[in-house]
């Protein structure tokens, strides 16, 4: 009868030593996210999400699960083989150790008979998603790292040095299953049709005589990449899939492209309370939401791609801005004037044309021009604004418009505009 045998090639000691090993690691990646998610006050996040639980479980699925928007491109298909295989072998992992733990001892297996051939099948073949999605996303990685800029590359690494772990996780996790296979065959491998391959091929290079002790090595490297890998979550470019399905089903009820607003008028008027704060000059100045939101952006440049400011030449970059307070965050400088320390560029406030365009683009939901909004209104409630910047305030106020221009001549204007976009293109 075809039963998993989890322990079987490794001493007696090994499945204690297991576990004792992985505590000191689970410590340090449970201290490190509560301390990263309490930061941002994730209970208020989860009350605050909009529509309630079930439109928060739609959006983890369609964003999340899914990845609709990161799919939507070509180069988001490896992280899509990423994730899902990711997802799935991390499932595996958890039914074998209920299987061996849990159900085990009770006298019930979950992995015997036809149920653990599926089982083998199955997680090989996610395996293989898993492993191609990394290579791919090992080589974009590394081409993309030519033309990195200096603020970029320390990130970059992170994520090179993520791929490798993962990577050599789902190698080595082929590998111990071609071993197994070899130091003790079985009539039911051909199920397992990417371990039983790779011990025919291992089996012909004369593994056969070290087999045992190949097997012992992996095993234990491959126990410690995983648990190194669970322990740097919090404090690595990793902490993004935790906070990311969690920002996702955390969105406040906003359409895309309404703006933030600092205070309720007509709240103001019913409570009489007119102290209210109009502008941000630190991270801890903004809703708890947004702070939170920073931890889940994972550097795409999506945001980028789409800024019309950033078409135009300007310095302002979406993706950089949101990189620098999250930084601030990690760093716990959630007091620091941001302003004042230059980490919120003025001139990138003044840049950004308010379109929402890196909204809608943001795979993972963040809002980047929210984080522009309320340091822009600082600078003007503050008076830090010279008279070009004022003019353009006024305008806009006066005539909805950056030119102060009636609505019939903006048109003309527009009309203008587009005929000498026109001729110029011709
Ligand atoms: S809202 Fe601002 S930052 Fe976002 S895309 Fe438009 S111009 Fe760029
Ligand atoms: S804000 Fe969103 S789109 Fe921009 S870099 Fe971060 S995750 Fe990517």
């Amino acid at each position: 009868m075809p039963v998993r045998d989890t322990f079987g090639l490794v001493p007696p000691w090994a499945e204690v030593g297991l576990y004792v090993l992985f505590a000191p690691f689970a410590v340090v990646f449970v201290v490190g996210l509560w301390r990263r998610l309490s930061w941002a006050g994730l209970r208020r996040i989860v009350t605050h999400s909009s529509g309630g639980i079930a439109a928060a479980i739609g959006r983890f699925g369609r964003f999340g699960l899914l990845q609709r928007r990161v799919a939507q491109r070509p180069r988001g298909w490896p992280h899509l083989g990423i994730f899902l295989g990711f997802l799935v072998l991390l499932a595996a992992t958890t039914i074998v150790a209920i299987d061996w733990d849990i159900t085990r001892p009770l006298g019930f297996r979950v992995l015997i008979g036809q149920r653990y051939l599926f089982f083998e099948s199955f997680a090989d073949a996610f395996g293989v998603v898993f492993v191609v999605g990394l290579l791919a996303a090992l080589i974009w990685r590394l081409v993309r790292l030519r033309s990195t800029g200096p603020d970029q590359r320390r990130i970059q690494y992170q994520f090179l040095v993520l791929i490798c772990g993962l990577l050599y996780l789902g190698l080595t996790g082929f590998v111990l299953e071609a071993l197994r296979f070899i130091i003790h065959p079985v009539t039911w491998a051909g199920w397992s049709f990417v371990g039983v391959r790779l011990a025919s091929l291992l089996s012909s290079a004369g593994v056969g005589p070290i087999a045992q002790t190949t097997y012992e090595a992996l095993w234990w490297t491959h126990a410690f990449v995983a648990f190194s890998l669970i322990a740097s979550l919090p404090y690595t470019t990793f902490l993004h899939s935790v906070a990311a399905p969690l920002n996702l089903m955390a969105q406040p009820g906003r359409p895309q492209k309404e703006l933030s607003t600092p205070f309720d008028l007509r709240q103001l008027m019913e409570t009489g309370e007119f102290d209210v704060k109009v502008g941000a000059t630190s991270l801890s100045d903004l809703d708890s939401g947004l702070r939170f939101a920073l931890q889940a952006c994972t550097n795409c440049g999506r945001c980028d791609e789409v800024c019309p400011a950033m078409a135009m030449g300007t310095a302002l970059s979406p993706r950089r801005l949101v990189q620098a307070l999250r930084a601030r965050l990690l760093a716990g400088l959630t007091s620091e004037d941001v302003l004042a320390r230059n980490v919120v560029k003025h001139a990138d406030l003044w840049a950004c044309t308010t379109c929402a365009a890196c909204v809608e683009a943001c795979p993972v939901f963040i809002r980047p021009v929210d984080y522009i909004i309320p340091f822009r209104r600082q600078l003007v409630a503050g008076q830090q604004i010279d008279k070009r910047q004022t003019e353009f305030l006024a305008n806009l106020s006066r005539s909805s418009n950056a030119y102060g221009l009636p609505a019939e001549q903006r048109n003309q204007l527009a009309a203008e505009l587009r005929s000498a976009a026109g001729s110029s293109d011709e």
